[in-house]
């Protein structure tokens, strides 16, 4: 719980922060190529047909770029982003103010869209389909529909977890878009872009040693940036070195596999707790005293991309590196 509140506070804290640091434009944005092939065609094809753009699902896990890209997005179009997310919208009412405040090829961002409430769900499905709004007046007997005609828009929803939409709001989606980790070398692109806006000197081999670190997360990368210019400035260090890198992740616990405390945890309660595993994740949160949504979206993805974690039918395992963590051979578990 305490990790919550402090994940809330360095989010807002970097909220200002991350707009300067945000990519302006496609040849700003590093890596995740197909997407931006595809998406700049779209953009392309809406502005010469001078339509809205098709409507487009981004999944994949947070800090990979999937707000950024909506604002490049809509500057591409000329047209007004609305930012919302999910869970914010309580009522039907809520979204059909919005809908229909909306400028034509005005472009509305849905962050975490798996967490519309149902009955605000519905409304979008005529939304998005037809550009209009379909609105029941009274109960019963004697229930009408009321239609309101809608400007066309394009809506991006964004979701760290595509499995939990619904199919029909899946279905009215025209592109979906996967957002991958960042491979090290695409995040010390982004360092590298980023220490120059804040007039920062860093050493090729210090870039890449964030970089590795980073979790293939351009926002972790980002907050390791700050962290390691903070350390600089206050040791009146002018240029980075390995040194400055490595005081600053000691301090900031992350270690030289790029995991934080609350990744070490997790693997570390497996192992001591349940042997290395399978363990149900009810189970696991409950032990880790963690909030599950947080455990599935935010921590799990790169260990098990990493092969830190494997996930089975019966529950989570610890997965080969996790054991070369522990230092102890394998087959061990069992
Ligand atoms: P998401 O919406 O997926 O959670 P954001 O778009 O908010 O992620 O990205 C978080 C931060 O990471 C941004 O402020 C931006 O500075 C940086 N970032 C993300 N993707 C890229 C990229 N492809 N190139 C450069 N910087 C990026």
């Amino acid at each position: 719980m305490e990790e919550n509140i402090l994940d809330a506070k360095l989010k807002e804290e970097e909220s200002t922060h991350e707009n300067r640091l945000r990519p302006q434009n496609f040849d700003e944005y590093v890596g995740q190529e197909k997407i931006i092939q595809n998406v700049s065609l779209m953009v392309d094809s809406a502005n010469m047909r001078k339509q809205a753009m098709d409507h487009t699902l981004f999944s994949g896990p947070p800090g990979l770029g999937k707000t950024s890209l909506a604002m490049i997005i809509a500057d591409k179009l000329d047209s007004n982003l609305h930012v919302i997310s999910g869970p914010a919208i309580e009522k039907k009412g809520d979204l059909a103010a919005l809908l229909t405040n909306l400028e034509p090829r005005d472009v509305l961002f849905i962050d975490e869209i798996h967490r519309l409430p149902i009955t605000v769900e519905e409304i979008l499905y005529s939304a998005m389909e037809d550009f209009r709004l379909d609105i029941m007046l009274g109960q019963g007997p004697s229930a009408r529909t009321m239609q309101i005609e809608i400007r066309p828009f394009t809506l991006l929803g964004a979701t760290t977890r595509s499995g939990l939409l619904s199919n029909p709001l899946r279905d009215r989606f025209i592109a979906h878009m996967h957002f991958d980790f960042y491979t090290p070398e695409e995040l010390a692109k982004i360092i590298h872009n980023n220490a120059n806006k804040i007039n920062l000197d860093i050493s090729s081999e210090a870039k890449l040693k964030m970089a590795s670190c980073s979790r293939g997360t351009p926002r972790i990368a980002n907050r390791i940036l700050r962290r390691v210019r903070d350390y600089s400035l206050v040791h009146g260090k002018e240029k980075v070195s390995m040194e400055e890198v490595d005081q600053s992740l000691s301090l900031m616990d992350i270690d030289h596999n790029g995991l934080n405390r609350m990744d070490r945890k997790i693997l570390e309660v497996i192992h001591d707790y349940y042997r290395g595993g399978p363990v149900g994740i009810d189970a696991l949160c409950a032990t880790l005293g963690e909030d599950k949504t947080n455990i599935e979206d935010v921590y799990e993805p790169f260990l098990l991309k990493e092969g830190f974690l494997i996930r089975t039918p019966r529950g989570r395992e610890l997965g080969e590196r996790a054991r070369k963590f522990f230092g102890e051979d394998l087959p061990l578990f069992r």
